[in-house]
């Protein structure tokens, strides 16, 4: 008998028999209505009335001032961080156990990603390895925060909200504030997560979802920058769209600049997807309830619960494996039995890529990429 039958009996009783997917998008409201409506409509690019609506909804739901709507959740960090002011040269903190897009969204500016440890109980950023660093570490030159050992300016924060939880945010933007850094929340994948009632991704300076195909919900492709900065929202919306001059006819643009922005299309299917937010969010809820139930008494794993004060959109739910060798094991033997699993990102300075970045000491982080597996987590359709 699997030492992990009581995994795959809770997986079973949840979601049935047959494949099991690690989180399938669900469809089940007007998205082919809404879809044939936009074609009929001609506008099927980046101009068109779902954009407008999509950027509207999700300024609602997330009560940021503002949002801008862009081809995926990458990009719009890159945007977020360009606007931030983030430069060839500069050095931006992050955390190491992340997916590579927030430290690639970085290195497309030329800038550098310097890795702080996460904690273990949150998964994110932790706010006493950053304290500590900002002030041991960094010292003002000119105003401007500068890195004491390489000399790079400090140009920006990018805690990540892993799974969908928030961390220790509102701690996070207290130092960066504090120590004038500018604060980017990568919240692709915490759409529906609050921190005290206030969403997550509105705690700095910006904050970015992606709407990609696994994401809690799905544009196809594309992802949102939140703000509630009206100069950084102008910004970001002229940067997005080649920087030209609105002008009837004319074709003028005041800065090199990018082509971001989301398609009508992809709108269309977001606005229909976003209508059923509250219900994926409900069953996503009472899944991780059910879950963390079914695992209460487990030996050898537990299931990692999102904090207290933190109410996680519960995107994808994980086990911690006591033995880095049981969560291969599961690994290998779930996926086999039809059940996809999967682990956390290799962590980014365990990437090749990224080995020369400069970080911290990385032993949360090292420990939870060994240990941690995600279980299925979709909304049933
Ligand atoms: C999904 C994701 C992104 C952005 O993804 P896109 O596929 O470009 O929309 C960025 N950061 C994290 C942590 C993600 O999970």
């Amino acid at each position: 008998m699997s030492e992990f039958l009581p995994i795959y009996q809770a997986v079973r009783a949840h979601y049935g028999d047959g494949f099991i997917p690690l989180h399938a998008p669900c469809f089940a409201g007007e998205e082919k209505a809404k879809l044939v409506d936009c074609i009929d409509s001609t506008f099927v690019s980046s101009v068109g009335k779902y954009v407008d609506e999509f950027e509207q909804r999700i300024a609602e739901f997330t009560d940021a001032k503002y949002a801008v709507a862009v081809v995926n959740g990458t990009m719009g960090l890159m945007l977020a961080l360009r606007v931030a002011g983030v430069q060839a040269g500069d050095l931006v903190i992050t955390q190491s156990l992340t997916f590579v897009a927030t430290a690639n969204a970085i290195s497309m500016l030329g800038a550098e990603p310097l890795f702080l440890d996460v904690d273990k109980s949150t998964l994110g950023l932790s706010a006493g390895v950053l304290e500590h660093f900002l002030n041991t570490e960094c010292r003002y030159r000119d105003g401007i925060l500068h890195h004491i050992d390489s000399g790079q300016r400090i140009a920006a924060c990018v805690p990540m909200h892993t799974l969908g939880m928030t961390g220790e945010i509102r701690k996070i933007a207290e130092l960066c504030q504090a120590y004038g850094v500018k604060l980017i929340e990568d919240a692709a994948e915490s759409l529906g997560s609050f921190v005290q009632g206030q969403h997550s991704g509105t705690f700095g300076d910006m904050g970015v979802f992606s709407f990609n195909g696994n994401k809690i919900i799905t544009t196809g492709g594309g992802g949102v920058l939140v703000t509630n900065d009206a100069t950084l929202a102008s910004q970001a919306r002229h940067l997005s769209t080649t920087a030209k001059i609105p002008h009837a006819w004319e074709f003028t643009h005041d800065e090199i600049a990018y082509n971001l922005r989301m398609p009508n299309l992809n709108a269309a299917l977001g606005v229909a997807q976003i209508q059923q937010l509250p219900v994926f969010l409900t069953e996503k809820r009472q899944l991780a309830a059910f879950y963390q139930q079914a695992f209460a008494d487990a030996e050898g794993f537990s299931f990692v619960r999102a904090p207290a004060d933190n109410a996680s959109n519960a995107w994808l739910n994980a086990l911690c494996f006591e033995m880095p060798e049981q969560a291969q094991r599961f690994l290998a033997e779930s996926n086999g039995q039809g059940i996809q699993t999967r682990p956390l990102w290799t962590p980014m300075h365990q990437l090749e890529i990224y080995q020369s970045c400069l970080r911290g000491a990385l032993p949360n982080t090292e420990f939870l990429a060994a240990r941690l597996v995600n279980i299925p987590s979709g909304v049933r359709s």
